[in-house]
């Protein structure tokens, strides 16, 4: 298999399994208990929160361990409402973030609070001054992602987290696909989660960075768990997993990204030079990882599903509701047609991907195209 679904999840890498597997078999004991079982699994969870707080660049105080990045941007949305409901019920959010918030969001407005959502541009970013228009006295809380996931284009997160600061409003950052990738907008935002599945660690566990003093409440009731804030027995192999996961992440950062960029542009080019009427959907600074590319004349979806015939995985931004595809928000939201936004397939490279397989797959890809056109293999 080809594997070019990595902005997706990514493999659990051996040495972060290795990292886990003491946590799995003999260190066993629940981290909350009193004995010399529990406190061992403890030392484990502790270790892995003062690394990760120390690669996020905050106290170890900070961090807060969840199910992953689904579950920061829940808690974050709806605990930053639920300790404010005095300044307001307005939320404002891009209109390019992950299902998440934009669901969480419309949670909340069967609690009678309105949701502004602000569109990119057609690059695919998020203008700071349109999220300083949206703000309100009665906003409460803000998202706008680091990175977005469909096209990779990064968001101007320091002059948005700076005018949320201004007008004291909770900014939350997702930083789930930029996490190993960028540096954590730590300065800029109240909060922001990160999801260790997206670094080659653990799939279901992330953690949620909340700053020291941040008006949120507590997501899930139970024990004492999280210094209270988040019931349930702390998945401690997990939590390992997650700080090797992104300490490898963070180390290689600057190699992985030049090797990345450099096949990821390859690939671009040649697509674009082998294949008429392709498309690379978004622009200025996008991650090194990811292309979003649409094809004239094509689905999407057939487009994948050719390819994964192939032994090739991609995907595409729309999501299957009720038996239904229904067309990306993110390309929809920047004002692409119809016809491009049904015709876009995601790429995204990781670290185990070649240059053989670039040529592979654009090969495959052009057969692909071709056959849907009807223009021949
Ligand atoms: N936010 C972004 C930007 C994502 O890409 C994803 C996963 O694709 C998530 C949140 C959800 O993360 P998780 O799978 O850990 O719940």
């Amino acid at each position: 298999m080809i594997y070019l679904d990595n902005a997706s999840t990514t493999p659990l890498d051996s040495e972060v399994l290795n990292a886990m597997t003491p946590y799995l078999t003999e260190l066993y004991g629940n981290p909350s208990s009193q004995h010399a079982a529990g406190r061992a699994a403890a030392l484990g969870v502790l270790d892995a929160r003062d690394k990760i707080a120390k690669l996020v660049g905050c106290a170890s105080d900070e961090i807060f361990f969840v199910s992953g990045g689904t579950e920061a941007g829940n808690w974050a949305l709806k605990g930053a409402c639920a300790a404010d409901t005095a300044r307001g019920r307005h939320i404002v959010l891009s209109a390019i973030e992950h299902p998440a918030l934009i669901e969480s969001a419309r949670d909340m407005q069967r609690y009678g609070y309105e949701v502004t959502f602000v569109n990119p541009d057609e690059s695919g970013a998020v203008k700071p001054d349109d999220i300083a228009r949206a703000l309100r006295a009665d906003t409460v809380f803000c998202a706008v992602m680091a990175a977005n996931n469909e096209t990779g284009v990064i968001q101007p997160v320091e002059e948005i987290g700076k005018i949320c600061k201004e007008r004291g409003v909770f900014y939350y950052c997702d930083c789930v696909q930029t996490a190993g990738v960028l540096p954590f907008p730590v300065r800029h935002c109240d909060a922001l989660g990160i999801s260790s599945h997206k670094f080659y660690g653990p799939k279901g566990f992330g953690a949620l960075y909340i700053k020291n003093g941040a008006a949120i409440s507590r997501f899930i009731s139970g024990g004492n768990q999280e210094r209270g804030l988040r019931g349930g027995t702390t998945n401690a192999a997990a939590a390992v997993g997650c700080a090797v996961a992104l300490e490898n992440a963070v180390r290689g950062k600057e190699e992985h990204n030049k090797r990345i960029s450099a096949l990821k542009d390859k690939f671009v080019a040649e697509v674009l030079s082998e294949i008429d009427g392709a498309h690379v959907n978004g622009g200025g600074e996008i991650l090194p990882a990811t292309a979003n590319i649409s094809f004239d004349g094509c689905d999407g979806e057939n487009v994948l599903f050719l390819l994964d015939m192939n032994g090739i995985a991609v995907s595409t931004g729309s999501a299957c509701s009720a038996g239904a595809v229904k067309a990306s928000h993110v390309l929809t939201a920047m004002g692409l047609p119809e016809s491009r936004v049904k015709s876009a397939v995601r790429f995204s490279f990781g670290k185990y991907n070649t240059v053989e397989e670039v040529a592979e797959v654009v090969a495959a890809l052009k057969r692909a195209v071709n056959g849907i056109r009807g223009t021949g293999c």
